[in-house]
């Protein structure tokens, strides 16, 4: 079998609730530049990934992809995602990018095996917990109306993105551990807010409100800063969400003792591939790979491994408009169809 063609459909489109982000930055726009890319063959069978940014994943196509990936095999995925690091050495590709060659392959390969992704990377469980991921709502007040509203609906874990303001967030966490009551597992991310002071400062008031763990509250180029981070708090440090180089610099992570648990993720580390790559690492050193962010191919890598906890989905409005395919147990189940399964619940794919 012969790569044939990569197709990349570029559009804007609008972003009907947006991610409201600490203070004043906007996670998403009012639109969002997103990219469907396909990969056909001499035999028919396509592949498909989703990306956002989808007009620089279209110039990474039409400048070097196509013409490196046209004529090869889409059966030999490993040779291909090394060709795409090959690719990185030259393009610095964003990490967004580097993986979603591969995640429209996987797809292509889960199709022609007749054999639903979770399943063919090996299959762990067919449904798995969700935990509500908010966005930065106003004040502590709407945040713990909108702990209600999840706790109702069945979820039994909340994440916050809050202001990125030590003493606030501090209030924040410290108050809603007091609002929902010991059995809701809360979790904090700092989405790299903070500097090593105030890193400490929040992770010791999240650490006294219990809390599950602290997700990246620096940026995540100085792994020494989270050694040392690591050293001042007695809460688990979920790093690694966006730093570069994949399981390669996971490795790192975990070797300089930077880490309880890991992140891994489709879109930012290398496709289902580097994400595979880094749960498997982790779990070498008994550590969970907490898969970071939605859509149905980070579904799949949820449920096909044992060390993660829970699936993300975004809570972004008042009142709360939960993901389609969550059920009242707050729980979700990867599509039982060959492939990644896109489209199974509208609106998950990027
Ligand atoms: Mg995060």
């Amino acid at each position: 079998m012969k790569i044939t063609d990569i197709k990349v459909e570029q559009s804007i489109v609008p972003v009907k609730h947006q991610f409201v982000w600490r203070k004043g930055l906007s996670g998403s726009g009012a639109e969002q530049d997103v990219a469907r890319v396909t990969i056909e063959t001499d035999e028919g069978v396509t592949g498909v990934a989703f990306a956002g940014h989808g007009r620089i994943i279209q110039d990474i196509v039409d400048r070097r992809l196509r013409a490196d990936l046209v004529g090869l095999d889409p059966l030999m995925k490993e040779y291909l995602w090394h060709r795409a690091w090959e690719v990185d050495r030259v393009e610095e590709t964003p990490i967004y990018g580097l993986g979603v060659i591969d995640i429209a392959l996987w797809d292509l390969n889960a199709k022609i095996a007749g054999m639903p992704l979770y399943k063919m990377l090996g299959g762990f469980r067919d449904r798995i917990p969700v935990y509500a991921s908010t966005v930065t709502y106003s004040t502590i007040e709407e945040f713990l109306e909108i702990a209600d509203q999840c706790v109702d609906f069945g979820f039994r874990a909340i994440k916050l993105h809050a202001w990125g303001d030590p003493k606030q967030d501090a209030k924040l966490g410290q108050a809603l551990r007091a609002h929902v009551g010991p059995d809701i597992e809360l979790m904090y991310d700092g989405s790299a807010g903070f500097d090593l002071v105030d890193a400490i400062y929040v992770g010791r008031a999240l650490a006294e409100a219990g809390f599950f763990w602290y997700e990246e509250p620096m940026r995540e180029f100085n792994i020494d800063a989270y050694r040392r981070l690591r050293d001042k708090v007695d809460i688990p440090l979920l790093s690694g969400e966006t730093s570069d180089g994949a399981h390669f610099n996971i490795a790192d992570f975990i070797a300089f003792d930077a880490a309880e648990m890991v992140r891994t993720s489709t879109h930012y580390k290398g496709g289902v591939t580097g994400a595979m790559r880094i749960a498997h690492l982790a779990q070498a050193f008994n550590m969970r790979a907490e898969v970071h962010g939605g859509g149905m191919a980070n579904l799949a890598i949820a449920c096909a491994i044992p060390n993660t906890t829970w699936y993300e989905s975004l809570v972004k409005t008042n009142p709360i408009i939960v993901e389609p395919g969550i059920g009242n147990d707050g729980c979700i189940s990867p599509p039982d169809v060959p492939g990644i399964g896109w489209g199974f619940y509208p609106e998950t794919d990027y």
